[in-house]
């Protein structure tokens, strides 16, 4: 298994990127955020999806360097169309104008379509947190990909419909909530079958509704489902959270709920920005985020724990530890990355 150091594999998903016909700006982009993702610890968007990205190129899904249309914009809101391009370019466009309309309205929303997917959701938030605003981020597959049950079903309705939120604090870094609503992401369901090993009892259904270890199970015809947050038995919280990110990312940003004829996948997108100090000095917030959180880690933990976390924070420890100690990728992911990238003519040793 190939270790790498983040700059090392950065620099080579740069080259695929560029291959693969996208400028030095979005290819650059692009690895950033994926070799970003692997260093906090979420090999499931990190650069596992390389081959996904180019096949989505190949198929001409997926625009290198596509326009980014405004197609409704009001001072405090924007509609954008990515025109299928790739979902880290129009991601960060987006969240720059929803600061900058933040800035101005107090509170600003941007809904995307037309959009490949975005990537880790927490990429986004933390912009706002890092401007000294709230940020929040939320997906569907834009009408496609529909591979969650909802509570009580035996087949996938939603999507793993994930939601980020940023915040700003005063001590360490910002907490950056980012979880998919779904027990768990599919791109984490990828990665125990590319390592051969089970999934965890209550991640997943086969396509006769039954629970299942086995990650095959998702990827058969007819397809098992993921299931939603909450798991076989506390789901409905899952589920109904699922519920409102998808009419949110589908039906406001015009990019479309889940649906059974999908023609393409990608992500519909929906920000949401606060500008803090339109409702509290910033510096007043801040002190009350650190005195909150304080309070909160300071509860005894129970058996199994030595201490509290905040959202955030156990990425932040990971990027640490693997910078200074390289980015493992698994044999099958790598042969991947290779293939799919001799596919554009380049070399990866
Ligand atoms: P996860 O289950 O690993 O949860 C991550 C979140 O939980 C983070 O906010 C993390 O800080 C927090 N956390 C983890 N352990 C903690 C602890 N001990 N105490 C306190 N907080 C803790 O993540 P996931 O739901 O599997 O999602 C993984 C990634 O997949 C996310 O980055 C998400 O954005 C991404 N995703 C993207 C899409 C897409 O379509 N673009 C779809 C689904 C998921």
């Amino acid at each position: 298994m190939p270790t790498l150091q983040a700059d090392e594999l950065e620099a080579t998903s740069k080259r695929i990127f560029q291959g693969a016909g996208s400028s030095d700006e979005e290819a650059g982009l692009i690895s950033r955020y994926l070799v970003t993702a692997n260093l906090m610890g979420h090999d499931s968007h990190g650069v596992i999806r390389i081959p996904q990205y180019l096949g989505d190129v190949k198929k001409g899904n997926c625009v290198p360097d596509a326009a980014l249309d405004v197609v409704q914009e009001t001072p405090a809101t924007v509609v954008l169309n990515a025109n299928w391009g790739y979902g880290q370019t129009a991601g960060t466009r987006a969240m720059e104008m929803a600061m900058d309309k933040a800035e101005n309205q107090a509170v600003s929303s941007v809904g995307i379509h037309n959009c490949n997917h975005i990537g880790r959701l927490g990429e986004y938030p933390a912009m706002a947190a890092a401007r000294g605003m709230v940020g929040i981020t939320m997906v569907n597959g834009h009408g496609a990909g529909a591979i969650v049950a909802p509570f009580g079903g035996a087949e996938g309705r939603m999507v793993t419909n994930p939601i980020s939120v940023g915040i700003p604090t005063g001590q360490g870094g910002p907490i950056i909530l980012d979880i998919a609503t779904s027990v768990a992401a599919e791109g984490k369901v990828r990665v125990k079958r590319n390592q051969g090993q089970p999934t965890p009892m209550g991640w997943l259904v086969n396509n006769q509704g039954v629970p299942t270890t086995d990650p095959n199970d998702l990827y058969t015809t007819p397809r098992g489902a993921i299931l939603p947050l909450g798991g076989l038995t506390e789901g409905h919280k899952g589920y109904g959270l699922a519920l409102i990110i998808e009419i949110l990312s589908g039906a406001l940003t015009r990019a479309g709920c889940a649906h059974p004829d999908p023609t393409r996948s990608g992500n519909g997108v929906f920000m949401l920005v606060l500008n803090i100090s339109a409702f509290t000095p910033l510096e007043d917030f801040i002190r009350e985020v650190d005195s909150f959180t304080a309070y909160v880690k300071s509860a005894k933990p129970m058996e199994g724990f030595s201490e509290i976390l905040l959202p955030g924070e156990i990425e932040s420890r990971q990027e640490r530890t693997r910078r200074a100690n390289g980015i493992v990728i698994d044999d099958e992911t790598w042969s991947q990355i290779k293939s799919s990238a001799a596919g554009y003519g380049v070399t990866v040793n």
